[in-house]
């Protein structure tokens, strides 16, 4: 299917149809890119064209970033009250919810992940971020600080400027509304970026944003290649803070970028969490929980738990278990069908990578599991797999696959499961199963990680703070420590004396 240049009719297997945005949104509106370019967007079940989206260069960035710069003083935004901005974005989440369906359609056509979890998930998590955020919004000040009677002091918490937001391909609604929540609610302006691999939702959500009635310029939104208009983005004098979730080796490129012009930036990167099975946990419960925080959303998950680390007395019967699981949970299939618990990886090249790995594993004299060979006979689809009997060293051990493919591997002594655990250059998350609850406090203090959990695996809250230490990122997103990124503190020394 071809697509008119600025907007497309679309329609999903489910019978949904939409009007789908094409353009870039810059200043409230839709337009063309300068560069004349066009990009492709793929289904991965199918493995076909969806539609074409503008491709933003680096003049195109320029013209996003001036609107964000001029939308940061216009007086229809900068003189809002906090009160007013909760309001504009507690409408924006009113339009999402109304919109789930075509949304949840949209996600799933451009990302292949389950329309279940589209609809159950990606989408009222959008509009739930946006809420908790919203709430913020005249609640977030400064403080007085005693300073004796001569002085008076105070802090203005103000916002950090026009924000520069690059988001992943694997939650395009969710790593967006990560971003937009905090700094809507501090008063920034934003260009977001989005993956190039999954444009469709975010245009679509840009519809909103109009409807909404966000003045001009706070919010635009650009498709682009990340080495061109990413790193224009990054490179921009006129951008003050890059937010980024991707891969740890363009976090270090970012990183090095923003320091020509001293940008704040926060950074949420990779991860090779491991996930810890002591003897004395309640395996059925490990087991469901291991399952879930690898193979879930295709493996595509930055805290997934890829590391399954199992205390000797039960290591035989965990991975029976866990093998048992796999094979009836992990249904392999059409994304549409309500019965898929896995849909395709979202591009071929992911899952060449995948299958990379696992190839690799094979031939260095893993074992390789996986629940059934037959897979659907189109679209990018990983099997689940389970590999053992894998050096610790081995890429497969050590790298973030992002895929539906556990290592697993067995230790005899709490202090060599820490070890083994921190022996990584991340340190994103870490689950620990135990009923020793000594244990599982000291594992949660002394594990490398940004977040532990006790009992479970990827369990996320918007409001508890989600990142990483280590070469996992810099930076919180959610509760209300995701606030810290978007606001400066300025202090005022006020002079009561006469002398
Ligand atoms: P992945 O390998 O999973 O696609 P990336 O880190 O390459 O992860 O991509 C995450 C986001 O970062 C995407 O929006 C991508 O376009 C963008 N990106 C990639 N390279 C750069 C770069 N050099 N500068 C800025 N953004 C980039």
């Amino acid at each position: 299917m071809t697509c008119a240049p600025l907007a497309t009719e679309l329609k999903a297997p489910n019978g949904l149809i939409w009007e789908q945005p094409q353009g870039l949104f810059i200043n409230n509106e839709f337009v063309s890119a300068g560069s004349g370019r066009l990009l492709a967007t793929v289904n991965p079940y199918t493995e076909h064209e969806i539609c074409s989206v503008h491709v933003a260069g680096a003049g195109d960035v320029d013209k996003a970033v001036s609107s964000a710069r001029r939308a940061l003083k216009d007086p229809s935004w900068a003189m809002l009250s906090g009160t007013d901005r909760g309001h504009l974005m507690t409408r924006l989440a009113d339009l999402v919810d109304q919109h789930r369906g075509t949304l949840a359609s949209i996600e799933t056509l451009d990302n292949g992940k389950p329309y279940s979890v589209s609809l159950g998930f990606d989408v009222p998590h959008f509009s739930e971020v946006l809420r908790y955020y919203a709430g913020y919004a005249d609640k977030n000040f400064g403080k007085v600080i005693d300073v004796g009677p001569e002085k008076m002091a105070y802090t203005l918490k103000q916002p950090v400027g026009v924000c520069g937001q690059i988001i992943p391909w694997n939650y395009p609604l969710d790593m967006a509304a990560w971003k937009l929540g905090p700094a809507l609610c501090c008063g920034n302006t934003v260009v977001l970026k989005l993956a190039e691999q999954t444009p469709l939702s975010m245009l679509y959500v840009a519809k909103l944003i109009r409807e909404a009635g966000f003045p001009p310029g706070v919010i635009n939104i650009i498709n682009g290649y990340g080495a061109e208009a990413g790193a224009a983005l990054v490179r921009h004098p006129d951008v003050d803070k890059i937010a980024f979730t991707g891969s740890t080796a363009t976090g270090k490129d970012i990183m090095r970028m923003a320091a020509a012009t001293m940008k704040a930036i926060t950074l949420e990167t990779g991860g090779k969490s491991p996930l810890i099975v002591f003897d004395d946990a309640d395996l059925e419960q490990a087991v469901r929980w291991a399952h879930a925080g690898i193979m879930e959303n295709q493996g595509q998950v930055c805290t997934a738990t890829s590391r399954l680390l199992v205390q000797s007395g039960v290591y035989d019967k965990f991975l029976d278990a866990f093998t048992a699981y796999v094979e009836k949970a992990s249904i392999v299939g059409d994304p549409f069908d309500p019965t898929t618990f896995q849909g395709p990886q979202v591009t071929r090249a992911q899952r060449d990578r995948v299958m990379s790995y696992i190839s690799g594993a094979r031939e260095s004299g893993a074992t390789v599991f996986h629940p059934s060979d037959k897979l659907p006979s189109r679209g990018f689809f990983a099997p689940p797999t389970v590999l053992t009997g894998l050096q610790r060293s081995a890429p497969a051990f050590q790298d973030e696959i992002f895929g539906p493919c556990a290592v697993v591997t067995r230790f005899d002594t709490e202090s060599e499961a820490l070890a083994v655990a921190n022996d990584t250059r991340y340190g994103l998350a870490g689950a620990v199963f135990t009923r020793d609850l000594s244990r599982a406090h000291r594992m949660a203090r002394d594990l490398e990680a940004g977040m532990v959990w006790v009992n479970s695996s990827n369990d996320s809250d918007v409001r508890v703070p989600f990142g990483g230490v280590k070469e996992s990122g810099l930076g919180r997103e959610l509760g209300e420590e995701g606030l810290r990124g978007y606001y400066n503190i300025k202090a005022v020394h006020v002079n009561l004396s006469s002398r």
